[in-house]
C-alpha cells in the first residue's frame, strides 16, 4: 500500500508567514481614501485596525514572524494533514496523483481560524476591547468567535441574512463562544436601514454586512473591525497552509503541477498557492495555479479590473481589483463564503499579470463533485471547497484522456458538517443553478461606478 497521509510534528509549525509582496514582479496600485481619492495613509486605517495589521498590509518584508501565543494556539490543530486522495483517484480511474491539504481539522472547521487567531492576538495586544465583523456562511464568524473568546475580546457579528436562516447552528456555535450575532441587513446601522428601505426582502450579501460592521467600528473608540478574507494581511496569515504543504509534498516525494483552491475573497487559495508560487517566481518553477469561483458570482472570470469599494455602502478604501461592482448582490447559493463581489488587490494583480488562472463552476456541478469526494474519501466537504474539487475532478479526467500523469494539490478549506441542509436539498434534486447574464453584470458595474479610472 502507498503511503497516504503526511504529518508534520507540532514543533514543525512554521514560525514565519510568507509575504508575497516581497516577490511580486509588478506592484499593485495603492488603495485610495473613499473621500479624498488620494492614496490612504496608515493613520487613515487606525479607527478600523490595530497598527500591527496595518503594517502587515503594506509590508515588503518577505517573512513575518508568527507571535509565540499565536503559534501556541495553532498547535491545537496545526500542522494540518496532507492527504493523498487515493480513493478519489481510483474512482476517477486517473493517472493523476491527487493530494489535499485538510483545513477542516481546525476548531471551527475551516482555514479561517488561521487568521482569526492572529487578528484577535494583535487587537488584544494593542488594548482593543471589542471587535465587530461580518460573516457570510458563518465560518468566519465561528473562527473569530473562538479566537476572541480565547483572548477575552467581545465580538459582534453581522451575519448575511440568507445564511442566518440556512445555517442556524453556525449562529449557535458563535453564541456558545460568547459572540452576539445579528442578521444583516439590520436596523442597527444607517447602511443596513438604507438597504432595508430599498428592499425589505434583501437576502443580504457580504458587501452589505461589511458596511454595517465597518460603520459600528468607526463609531466606537475601543472597537475595531476585522475581515476574514480579501485583505493582504489575511492572505499573509493563511500562507501557513502552503508553507506546511511544501514540506509535506517533499515528504511525499513530489511537487504539484497544479495547485487549486476555491475562491471567495482569495484567502484559502492564496494561503496554499503563494508559497508554491514563490518557487515559480524565484526558482523557475512551472506550476499552474487555478482559483475556482462560483458561476453565480464570477468576478475573476467575468468581472472588470478597476478601483472599487470592498463594501456596498462605500465606506471602505477603494481597492484596485477584479469586481462585479460593489452593488452586486449574488444569488442565494449555498457556498455562502463565495458570495463576494470582488477579489483582493494582490490576487487581482497576479491574475492581471497571468501568474495565476481562474475558472468558474456551477452549483450543481460543485455538489456533484463534493458528493463524489464524500463517497470516496469519507469527508463531506464545505460547499465552498466543493468548487475546488469540481476543478480537480475535471483536471484528473483530462489527465486520463491525455494519458499523462499529473500531480494535483488542492485546498480542502473546510468540512461541510454545518451544511447538511444544502446536501439534503441537493440529494432531493432541489438545488438550482444560477446563471448571471452579461447584462446583469454590466448593469451592476454601471451602478457601482466610482469617480476614479
Ligand atoms: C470563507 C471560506 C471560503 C472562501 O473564502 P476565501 O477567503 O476565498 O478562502 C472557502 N472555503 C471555506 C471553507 C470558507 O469558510
Amino acid at each position: 500500500m502507498k503511503k497516504r497521509k503526511y504529518y508534520l510534528s507540532e514543533n514543525e509549525i512554521p514560525e514565519f508567514y510568507y509575504n508575497i509582496q516581497a516577490d511580486m514582479p509588478k506592484m499593485m496600485q495603492p488603495p485610495l481614501h473613499p473621500a479624498t481619492l488620494q492614496p490612504i495613509a496608515p493613520v487613515d486605517l487606525e479607527p478600523l485596525f490595530p497598527m500591527e495589521l496595518i503594517k502587515q498590509e503594506v509590508s515588503l518584508e518577505r517573512y513575518i514572524p508568527v507571535p509565540d501565543e499565536v503559534h501556541h494556539l495553532y498547535s491545537i490543530y496545526r500542522p494540518s494533514p496532507l492527504i493523498r486522495a487515493t480513493e478519489l483517484e481510483r474512482a476517477l480511474d486517473t493517472p493523476a496523483h491527487i493530494y489535499y491539504k485538510y483545513e477542516g481539522v481546525s476548531p471551527s472547521g475551516s482555514h479561517k481560524t488561521n487568521t482569526a487567531i492572529a487578528q484577535a492576538y494583535y487587537n488584544k495586544a494593542e488594548g482593543v476591547k471589542k471587535i465587530v465583523t461580518e460573516t457570510g456562511a458563518g465560518q468566519w464568524g465561528s473562527a473569530l468567535s473562538f479566537a476572541c473568546n480565547h483572548f477575552g475580546l467581545q465580538l459582534q457579528v453581522f451575519m448575511v441574512k440568507v445564511s442566518y436562516f440556512q445555517k442556524p447552528y453556525r449562529k449557535t456555535y458563535m453564541n456558545a463562544m460568547n459572540a452576539s450575532v445579528v442578521p444583516s441587513p439590520s436596523t442597527l446601522t444607517v447602511s443596513g436601514k438604507k438597504v432595508l428601505t430599498d428592499n425589505p426582502e434583501s437576502p443580504g450579501s457580504l458587501g452589505i454586512a461589511i458596511s454595517e460592521a465597518v460603520e459600528i467600528a468607526a463609531q466606537n473608540e475601543d472597537t475595531r473591525y476585522s475581515l476574514g478574507s480579501v485583505l493582504n494581511h489575511v492572505l499573509l496569515h493563511q500562507t501557513i497552509i502552503g508553507l506546511e504543504a511544501i514540506r509535506q509534498m517533499e515528504m511525499a516525494g513530489e511537487m504539484p503541477d497544479l495547485v487549486i483552491g476555491c475562491f471567495g475573497g482569495g484567502s484559502n487559495f492564496a494561503g496554499l498557492a503563494f508559497p508554491f508560487l514563490r518557487l515559480n517566481l524565484k526558482a523557475g518553477g512551472k506550476m499552474r495555479f487555478i482559483a475556482v469561483e462560483p458561476e453565480s458570482c464570477p468576478k475573476l472570470t467575468r468581472g472588470t479590473f478597476r478601483y472599487d469599494f470592498g463594501d456596498t455602502a462605500g465606506l471602505t478604501p477603494l481597492i484596485p481589483m477584479y469586481t462585479l461592482g460593489h452593488q452586486f448582490v449574488p444569488p442565494e447559493i449555498h457556498a455562502g463564503g463565495l458570495r463576494y463581489h470582488g477579489a483582493g488587490a494582490i490576487i487581482s494583480q497576479l491574475l492581471q499579470d497571468k501568474l495565476i488562472e481562474a475558472t468558474a463552476v456551477g452549483q450543481s456541478r460543485s455538489f456533484d463533485a463534493g458528493l463524489l469526494f464524500a463517497r470516496t474519501e469519507g469527508i463531506i466537504p464545505a460547499p465552498e471547497s466543493s468548487h475546488a474539487i469540481a476543478t480537480v475532478v475535471a483536471e484528473a479526467l483530462k489527465a486520463r484522456e491525455e494519458g499523462i500523469s499529473r500531480t494535483i494539490l488542492f485546498n480542502l478549506s473546510g468540512h461541510g458538517h454545518y451544511d447538511m441542509g444544502a446536501f439534503e436539498r441537493f440529494l432531493k434534486n432541489e438545488l438550482p443553478d444560477y446563471s448571471i447574464s452579461d447584462e446583469e453584470i454590466a448593469k451592476s458595474l454601471a451602478m457601482s461606478e466610482v469617480p476614479v479610472n
